[in-house]
């Protein structure tokens, strides 16, 4: 079974009498341990598909299902608990709580989990070792490079530690040098813990470790493209 099985997805927003379609029947799955990119332009209807594959959204027809279990009809509240467990989120601007200390910020997912104020500060601050910030666990957002938030901002998505991390844009806001850093680090948390990684974007450069990339153009999945795990 796929770890992510959408089937004849269709996203329809009704604007007024209007409506668009933004995706159009989308099929595709995804198995644990791989490493996918989802490659399109501007206004192909990623972000829209990122919201079924995240479980942040239901389609208005077709079905989404995660380890098997078709999540198409749940409400939100049903959702939010599955993603919670199951899904990390990497975004473009990090969404890092800026009154929150670095630590504090990784702490927060365990903290919604209701996981034992100890044993959430303790995974906190490894997982901020392990991402090179151990000398930046009191730093506010604020006092951090743009990397650097992201680093935390990984981390932050692995306190939970969760099968997927779905990644939107995660390198956009970042020089380049510094995006390949965190492209790199990715990378390591698909080879080293099988982590599923999902990458949503624009930017064929992003496609460097990828295994599949998979077009969308006009809500419509284009062509899926198989790669050689590039030697590192
Ligand atoms: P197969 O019938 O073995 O899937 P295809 O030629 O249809 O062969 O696809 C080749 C590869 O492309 C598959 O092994 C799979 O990795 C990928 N692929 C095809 N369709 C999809 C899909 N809907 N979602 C994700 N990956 C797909
Ligand atoms: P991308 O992430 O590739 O830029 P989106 O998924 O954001 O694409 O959008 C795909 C299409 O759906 C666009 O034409 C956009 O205008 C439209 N769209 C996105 N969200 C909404 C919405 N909430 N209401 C109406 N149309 C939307």
């Amino acid at each position: 079974v796929p770890l992510i099985d959408l089937k004849d997805v269709w996203k329809i927003y009704q604007m007024g009498e209007i409506e668009f379609a933004a995706l159009k029947g989308v099929d595709l799955y995804i198995r644990k341990g791989e490493f996918v990119v989802i490659l399109g332009p501007s206004g192909s209807g990623k972000s829209t598909l990122m919201n079924q594959i995240g479980c942040l959204d239901t389609p208005t027809k077709g079905s989404v299902s995660l380890n098997g279990k078709n999540i198409s009809h749940l409400e939100e509240s049903e959702l939010a608990q599955i993603r919670g467990r199951t899904i990390g989120f990497i975004f473009q601007q990090f969404n890092l709580i800026p009154t929150l200390n670095s630590l504090e910020n990784v702490m927060l997912p365990l903290e919604f989990q209701e996981e034992d104020a100890n044993v959430a500060e303790k995974r906190a601050r490894e997982l901020l070792k392990i991402v090179g910030l151990g000398d930046k666990m009191q730093h506010a957002p604020s006092q951090l490079s743009g990397g650097q938030r992201q680093r935390v901002a990984i981390a932050r998505s692995l306190s939970v530690d969760p099968e997927i991390l779905l990644a939107d844009e995660p390198t956009g806001a970042l020089d380049s040098k510094t995006g390949d850093y965190i492209l790199e680090f990715l990378n390591e948390l698909h080879e080293e813990q099988n982590k599923t990684i999902i990458i949503v974007t624009h930017d064929t450069e992003l496609i460097k470790y990828a295994e599949k990339i998979i077009h969308i153009k006009d809500g419509m999945i284009e062509n899926i493209e198989l790669k050689e795990k590039r030697l590192t």
